[in-house]
């Protein structure tokens, strides 16, 4: 059997050859990668076949193998994937090491849930403050990050070197505070408003996030299947 350093060595090489280069419909799939792999690592799994990861995420064997192979693969015949291995490097090329810093704006219902989960932290994103234009809420910390004014935004983005604005705002602010964004030299913007949200310019990454779109795909999927249901008897 090679060794796990030769394999490295493959996929070292193939990594690098590979960056810049991986089709967007396989970066898509990487998240979902990055999730099973990391609860692996929390259960203590250390090695996994492709028909267990198959299995385990509804994924065939086949199509995990052509995807990973695109990083020179990182499977091995009675091996199967070292999983940590797989883990980090998934981590890499999906930006976690990179130390992204963000700032959720809106500390509303939805900045309020989004600050009371480990999204943030689990994808090595530093969430540094919350930012509302409601004097009640300045000056108060939720879930310990602190609230702050929005008209220090810019001021705190420039400071502070902060990456990724997260927009839980009403959709009528969004686009002028993405504007203040991108001058502070904020480069990404998560948008919650409920928006197509377009980005002031090419330098700018905006993804727009619309939770009721799933919740609406799931309702079509329920009514369809009932039609296709026929009648009991
Ligand atoms: P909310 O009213 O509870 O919170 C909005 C917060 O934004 C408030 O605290 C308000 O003071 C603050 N705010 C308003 N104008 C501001 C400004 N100019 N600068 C800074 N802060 C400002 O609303 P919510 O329920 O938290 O929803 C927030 C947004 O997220 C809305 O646009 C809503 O439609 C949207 N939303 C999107 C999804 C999704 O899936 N994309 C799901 C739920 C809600």
């Amino acid at each position: 059997m090679e060794s796990i350093d030769k394999l490295k060595g493959t996929f070292d090489k193939k990594y690098h050859e590979a960056k810049g280069t991986v089709s967007s419909a396989v970066i898509k799939r990487l998240p979902r990668y990055h999730r099973y792999l990391g609860d692996l690592l929390r259960d203590g799994k250390l090695r996994i076949s492709s028909a267990e990861l198959s299995e385990l995420m509804e994924v065939t064997a086949s199509q995990i193998r052509q995807d990973l192979n695109c990083f020179g693969g990182f499977g091995q015949q009675g091996y199967g994937y070292n999983i940590r291995y797989l883990y980090t490097k998934i981590s890499e090329l999906l930006g976690v090491s990179e130390g992204y810093n963000a700032v959720i704006i809106g500390a509303g219902n939805l900045g309020k849930a989004l600050a009371a989960t480990h999204m943030f932290e689990r994808r090595g994103v530093t969430r540094l403050g919350m930012f509302d234009i409601n004097p009640e809420l300045v000056g108060k910390k939720i879930y310990g990050t602190p609230v702050y004014h929005i008209d220090t935004l810019p001021d705190f983005c420039k400071r502070n070197n902060v990456h990724i604005g997260v927009l839980t705002v009403p959709k009528e602010s969004a686009a002028n505070i993405t504007d203040t964004l991108y001058e502070a030299g904020v480069m990404g913007v998560w948008n919650f408003a409920n928006m197509e949200l377009r980005s002031p310019s090419p330098d700018m990454i905006v993804e727009n996030i619309h939770l009721g779109d799933s919740l609406m795909t799931l309702c079509y999927k329920l009514k369809s299947r009932s039609k296709e249901e026929k009648p009991r008897e």
